[in-house]
């Protein structure tokens, strides 16, 4: 489950991570842009409509080269069919 630091202040916001790459960002941000001190409206959130795993809402490139080798393989056997039937 991903999750960024957001920081209203800077109007900024950490890349996705797992939480404690998230508290990462969080303290590195406050350390070098608020000199150490937390900002007001600071918060770690999590990221909307993801998934447990990162990469689950996306379809496997696997899985779309087998469906069109499919494609193409159900398309030559159609074209020899016909050509074999004349
Ligand atoms: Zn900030």
């Amino acid at each position: 489950m991903p999750y960024i630091y957001r920081c209203r202040q800077c109007r900024a916001s950490s890349a996705p991570g797992t939480r404690r790459q998230a508290e990462d960002a969080r303290q590195e941000h406050c350390d070098v842009e608020h000199g150490g001190l937390a900002p007001d409206g600071e918060r770690i959130e999590r990221v909307p409509g993801s998934t447990r795993h990162p990469d689950g809402r996306y379809v496997s490139t696997r899985a779309v080269l087998v469906v069109l080798l499919l494609l193409a393989l159900a398309e030559c056997t159609g074209r020899i069919a016909s050509v074999a039937g004349r």
